[in-house]
């Protein structure tokens, strides 16, 4: 249920109404923006009396939310939510781009990558220290010595960094780290959700392989209800019968995402084909499609990468979609 209060009511005023939602045994989310005050009443509303509330002087209405996302959705909060993080913006109509490699192999190669994505235009630097791979036998990722790079690569160039967590004992290693991913395979590992929750910081929600729109919004309630409103939404392709691509990329996504939520939506294209030549129309699609950024993987040597090389672009390709994302914001803004 969320209530709408009139515009200009004393801040006492909506603090009693608050006081009394509560001591009936909801948890309320307040959203206050520039016309309006919204209260979204969150847990058991059966009890509340809609009439007596829509007839308070101070409420100018009163609805039922049927979804059982609350904090995310657009009625609570009806302008985008924009997050600042490290000079860099995701949402209300920024369009942000996050570039590097799959995973971070040396030091020299992600400096190389750091000082090149960001020449090219990039706001944020990706690269995977702990990596969920497919095979136990494969690369794992360097885990804190990665990290340690990024720092550096961070320290270097000033971009902020993005890495994923795989697990909550890891996330105390995760101090220096601007945004936090939660990978596609763990978008429905409720305890880590509900950790990165309690934090301060950005966190990055891939999509699961098989997951619905739905079931990504009920994931980034997980994190928003511990009290972390800082969720970007990130469409990374999901399984369908079609094995020409990796996944397949549901565009349609981003504008579904964006009319139900409040929280930025980026696109990784990289993960969604698995081949560098589909990059880029796809990352100009994303861009057409309204995403507030493009995550896309970059390496100094695609052929020799540890990891995800066949989808990965190089310095000189990714400059060359960088331009012309922009040029294609630049052209639907006119
Ligand atoms: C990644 O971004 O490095 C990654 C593993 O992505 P996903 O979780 O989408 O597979
Ligand atoms: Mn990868």
């Amino acid at each position: 249920m969320i209530a709408i209060l009139r515009a200009g009511v004393p801040q006492d005023q909506v603090d009693n109404l608050i006081h009394w939602l509560e001591s009936q045994g909801l948890k309320i989310h307040l959203s206050t923006g520039d016309y309006y005050t919204v209260l979204g009443l969150v847990g058991d509303t059966s009890k509340i009396d809609m009439e007596l509330l829509a007839g308070l002087d101070i409420v100018q209405d009163v609805k039922r939310v049927s979804e059982p996302y609350k904090r995310s959705s657009r009625v609570f909060q009806p302008q985008d939510t924009c997050i600042e993080v490290g000079g860099a913006k995701i949402g209300g109509g920024n369009l942000c781009l996050i570039a590097g490699p799959c995973s971070v192999e040396t030091h020299e190669q992600i400096i190389s990558v750091a000082k090149a994505v960001k020449a090219a235009g990039a706001h944020v630097l990706r690269g995977g220290a702990f990596k969920p791979r497919t095979s136990p036998y494969d690369f794992q990722g360097l885990g804190k010595l990665g990290l340690e790079m990024l720092s550096e690569a961070k320290k270097e160039t000033g971009l902020p960094i993005i890495t994923e967590v795989m697990n909550l004992n890891q996330l105390p290693l995760f101090d220096d780290v601007d945004i936090i991913q939660i990978g596609a395979r763990n978008m429905q590992n409720f305890d880590l959700l509900k950790e990165v929750g309690k934090l301060n910081k950005p966190i990055l929600l891939k999509r699961g392989l098989c997951g619905t729109i739905k079931e990504l919004l009920m994931s980034a309630e997980y994190i928003m209800s511990e009290g972390n409103e800082q969720v970007i939404l990130c469409e990374r392709g999901i399984r369908t019968y079609e094995t020409y691509t990796r996944n397949t990329l549901d565009l349609s996504a981003v504008p579904t995402l964006k009319n139900l939520s409040h929280l930025p939506v980026v696109v990784d294209p990289s993960h969604a084909t698995g081949q560098a030549k589909l990059v880029k129309p796809m990352s100009l699609a994303a861009a057409a499609a309204g995403a507030d950024g493009i995550m896309i993987e970059v390496h100094n040597d695609p052929k020799n990468a540890w990891c995800d090389g066949a989808q990965s672009l190089t310095p000189e390709q990714f400059a060359d979609v960088a331009a012309r994302v922009r040029r294609l914001v630049e052209a639907l803004a006119e």
